[in-house]
């Protein structure tokens, strides 16, 4: 029986892993759930051959009703632009398939990337996963060992970050054992989690994971994929506020995307929103060139000076850094603004 948390007057706890199973699947459903005509959007509804549409309800009542524009719609909703072959975009963007084992990728020194479940609780259409084989890549219970004995062996890892897919997307109890698993690691300081979940479900952040977390000898970090500040709304911010009570590390990466978040008081607007949930800006990614994703691209000379009015607007520690993902390169490479530092 989940615990009951005191949120909106008379809100109970929500089992998540019912909004997940009763998340849209359907560009016709979801887009009546939102009183827009379906009609313009038809023909880009076989795109779900391409990537399951996957959009939770929670999610979806975030969106205003009536905008086929609206930015957290556009996130998701398949259209026909996924079938254009665009040149320099592929399907593996940032060669991954090379890991050390099978959902254990090896590309910072001191850190490890754990593929911990391949699904998501929504399929973002820019996903730079979207073609990533999963089933390949996603552990069995020799795999976990066999991952843990890797880690082990290498003195120099000292952070695991958590990803997938989503690693949220496993249950409580399959994440306790592996909290256990990597606290037994004498050599570990820090356990990251990467995960958009609970921006989607905010229920996934129920107060067994949180004590699973503070309660554990590494220092967790939760880093959420918040794109546009319509998607941090109250509910979201007051479970938050209690993780951050227990210590645990917040901080926030979003992607640049066309028609979603590519203006600068959009940016503004959610570096604001983030910091008042406590929540600190920590990237913006320029879009990794994955097929069928080459209209959210925005161009660097228009993502460079969004970021002069950002720093012209924002205190520097609301101000993410301007990223991207090189294949094969181990670390994100930072943007070159052209710009004076200011620390102010
Ligand atoms: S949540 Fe992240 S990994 Fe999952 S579909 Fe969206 S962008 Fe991809």
């Amino acid at each position: 029986m989940p615990a009951i948390i005191p949120l909106k007057q008379g809100s109970l706890h929500i089992n998540w892993q019912k909004e997940l199973a009763q998340a849209f699947t359907s560009p016709e459903q979801l887009l009546a759930h939102l009183a827009i005509d379906p009609a313009p959007w038809q023909a880009g509804f076989a795109a779900r051959r391409l990537f399951v549409m996957r959009v939770p309800r929670p999610f979806a009542d975030k969106m205003v009703k009536g905008d086929a524009n609206d930015p957290l719609l556009r996130q998701v909703l398949p259209l026909s632009d996924e079938f254009n072959e665009v040149a320099g975009f592929v399907k593996d963007p940032l060669d991954e398939h090379d890991s050390a084992l099978p959902g254990l990728l090896h590309k910072y020194r001191s850190r490890v990337l754990l593929v911990v479940r391949g699904g998501c609780a929504i399929n973002c259409r820019y996903c730079f996963r979207r073609h990533f084989p999963y089933a390949e890549n996603s552990p069995d219970q020799a795999g976990w060992q066999a991952a843990l004995a890797y880690i082990a062996a290498h003195p120099e890892i000292n952070e695991v970050i958590l990803s997938g897919g989503d690693p949220l997307m496993a249950k409580d109890e399959h994440l306790a054992r592996l909290f256990n698993d990597l606290a037994a690691i004498p050599h570990l300081k820090r356990l990251r989690i990467h995960t958009r979940l609970p921006v989607v479900i905010p229920a996934r952040l129920t107060d067994e994971l949180r004590e699973l977390l503070s309660h554990n000898r590494l220092q967790a970090v939760l880093v959420l994929h918040i794109n546009h500040a319509n998607e941090l709304d109250d509910d979201l911010s007051l479970r938050l506020n209690s993780w951050r009570q227990a210590d645990i590390t917040l901080l926030n990466q979003s992607v640049l995307l066309a028609g979603v978040n590519d203006n600068a008081q959009t940016l503004c607007d959610l570096s604001e929103r983030l910091f008042s949930a406590g929540i600190l800006p920590y990237y913006l990614h320029q879009l990794d060139k994955v097929t069928g994703a080459a209209h959210f691209a925005v161009d660097d000379n228009k993502a460079k000076a969004l970021m002069a009015e950002l720093l012209a607007e924002l205190p520097g520690f609301l101000v993410p850094k301007l990223v991207r993902e090189i294949g094969g390169e181990a670390n994100k490479t930072p943007i070159d603004l052209g710009l004076e530092p200011d620390f102010s």
